[in-house]
């Protein structure tokens, strides 16, 4: 037997649950829907389901939602942070931005992270836990509430290594392009990971076309690592070739992503050596100039020397731009709102 919520069940084990229920097929059907649709927030607005189902569906599958406790919007450019507090009392973060093709959401996969990039105010505190697959679909379903407005593209890009929570993580991709559900299209779905090899290779065997964007950050192993801690786990030689698997397999072009840290792995060399690295791959390179954290003392490159960055990369015909920042003025970088959130609450205890 599957130990997840209701919302965390595909239509096909919602349909088994309710004919264990002693309840005919169809009944999974219009709850899914009632669920990932309509995405209402309780039994009682199920109104085509009889008091006695409602009623016993209450008692036996608790069904629980993210709720707000925290709404912050740029006054640059819209983006808005959502601060979600979870049924066991945790909170996590989620972004909504505002593109000309559409909106988009940044959601969190987990509370807090262990992978400890050391740019990274996600990782500080360590893991807390996994988050379910309602609670990856819950940010998206809650954001377009809140807001009024369709999500077209969702990126797994906030707090927590997707990779690190992979069973979900596939649910929660499944039931999110779902036909029966809100249907965003995969191409329109991102993950992206610090580099967990035999999850890359695992993902690009699922049958999706999702985008894949590795957190690259650096052009040796050596640099890599000073930054990132899973360099030392998985060398360069692997992770690269498992992308190029994952574009094998599924067709969709590589992002990588590359935050430049002021001094450290911003110079014309490194521009140099991740060309060759990425060389002949279809990918696409997006910069990204380092959001300072207050724990950490890297700062953001130059102006100029991102500028060079690009135009050197852009010598060896790597496609490349360099990320808007979106919501400075929020608490932007990943896991920040939340981590003020913690801080002011244990400084009050
Ligand atoms: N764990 C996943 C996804 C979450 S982080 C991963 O590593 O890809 C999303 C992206 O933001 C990653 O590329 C991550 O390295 C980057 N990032 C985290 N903190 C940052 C910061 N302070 N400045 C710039 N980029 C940051």
């Amino acid at each position: 037997m599957i130990n997840l919520d209701i919302k965390s069940l595909y239509e096909s084990e919602l349909k088994e649950l309710l004919v264990g229920m002693g309840e005919k097929p169809f009944k999974g059907k219009q709850i899914y829907e009632w669920l990932h649709k309509k995405t209402v927030g309780s039994y009682e607005e199920m109104t085509n389901l009889s008091l006695k189902l409602r009623e016993q569906l209450k008692q036996e599958q608790p069904l629980t939602r993210l709720e707000p406790v925290d709404v912050q919007t740029s006054r640059i450019d819209g983006t808005q942070k959502y601060l979600f507090r979870l049924s066991d009392g945790n909170v996590i973060e989620s972004v909504w931005m505002k593109y000309k093709h559409g909106n988009s959401v940044c959601i969190s996969s987990q509370v807090g992270c262990r992978m400890g990039c050391r740019f990274c105010a996600s990782t500080i505190g360590g893991l807390t836990r996994n988050l379910l697959p309602s609670e990856m679909l819950d940010q998206v379903y809650r954001i377009q509430e809140l807001t009024g407005e369709r999500v077209s593209n969702v990126v797994v890009m906030g707090t927590g290594e997707p990779m690190d929570n992979y069973d979900n993580l596939l649910r929660f991709i499944r039931i999110l392009s779902d036909g029966n559900g809100q249907n965003i299209s995969q191409r329109n779905l991102t993950v992206s990971t610090c580099g967990i090899v035999p999850r890359i290779r695992q993902l690009a065997e699922e049958g999706l076309t999702i985008t894949l964007a590795l957190s690259l950050h650096a052009p040796t192993d050596e640099k890599r690592s000073e930054l990132m801690p899973i360099a030392n786990k998985y060398s360069l030689s692997e992770v690269i070739p498992a992308c190029a698997y994952y574009f094998e397999k599924t067709g969709r072009r590589l992002t990588f992503e590359y935050s430049l840290v002021g001094g450290k792995n911003d110079s014309e060399e490194d521009a140099a050596q991740l060309a060759k690295l990425v060389e002949g791959l279809n990918c696409h390179v997006n910069l990204i100039p380092v959001n300072p954290i207050k724990e950490r003392d890297f700062v953001q490159s130059e102006k100029k020397v991102i500028e060079n960055f690009k135009n050197k990369l852009e010598k060896y015909r790597i496609n490349v731009t360099i990320r808007r920042e979106m919501g400075r003025d929020i608490d932007g970088a990943c896991g920040q709102l939340r981590k003020k959130y913690i801080d002011t609450r244990e400084n009050l205890s």
